[in-house]
């Protein structure tokens, strides 16, 4: 099963697909993590999408699509995986559609966490990140056992560098004119399931498994 995760920054597309990954067994690819992990260990690609992701921009498509074409190659994925944080241009709805394709495979459904804006300012200021296993934490909604460190691996959980306000209100910006003519992609070809992002985790992702055991679509 090929699903993909869409939603503003902040509407917890990182935690509901962590938790549909491992209920459906499917590998979790985020391009934002793939990207951190770049930045951390200074490749040359790190290079490249410092200044974008600094700035709440997105990385050129090429670059990105070149990115996930590569994780796509790995073994983990060749049943399955949720896409997060990908595709994030119509540009690379149609490139992931291709490089399925060519391998035999396709989306299945994509997965929209609606959360009203002020909910995502609010979210956005309490976020947390582990700087060892990229788990997503936040202060009042899902706070870590012990205080700034991450329950699973034990690291030094951190808030991301482009969670500051400026930052945020750009990303937005930059979701609500690149990222939400995606849903119009997915919705024409009938694969496009809407989640109320409001609830609880647990009762989004109940929600989530809902709707992909149902078959339930987004109106055209
Ligand atoms: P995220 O962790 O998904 O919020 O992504 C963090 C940052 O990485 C974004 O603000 C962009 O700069 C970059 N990024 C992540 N995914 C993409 C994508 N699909 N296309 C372009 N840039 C991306």
């Amino acid at each position: 099963m090929f699903l993909v995760l869409l939603g503003a920054p902040g509407a917890g597309k990182g935690t509901q697909a962590a938790i549909i990954a491992q209920r459906l067994d499917l590998a979790h690819i985020a391009s934002g993590d793939l990207f951190r992990q770049a930045v951390e260990k200074g490749t040359k690609l790190g290079q490249v999408v410092k200044d974008y992701m600094d700035k709440g921009l997105l990385v050129p498509d090429e670059v990105t699509i070149q990115v996930i074409s590569e994780r796509l190659n790995e073994p983990d994925c060749e049943t399955g995986c949720v896409f997060d944080g990908f595709p994030r241009t119509v540009e690379q709805a149609r490139a992931l559609d291709e490089a399925l394709a060519s391998r035999g495979k396709a989306i299945d459904k994509a997965i929209y966490i609606e959360v009203a804006e002020e909910e995502l300012l609010k979210r956005l200021g309490g976020r947390w990140i582990c700087g060892g296993c990229q788990a997503p934490y936040h202060e009042i909604t899902s706070p870590p056992k012990v205080a700034k460190i991450c329950d699973k691996c034990g690291g030094k959980l951190q808030q991301r560098s482009d969670d500051t306000p400026e930052t945020v209100r750009e990303r937005l910006k930059v979701y609500f004119a690149q990222t939400t003519p995606v849903l119009d992609y997915y919705r024409r070809d009938s694969k496009l399931v809407e989640v109320e992002g409001k609830l609880g985790i647990e009762e989004v992702a109940e929600a989530i498994v809902d709707a992909l055991e149902t078959g339930s679509v987004a109106a055209k």
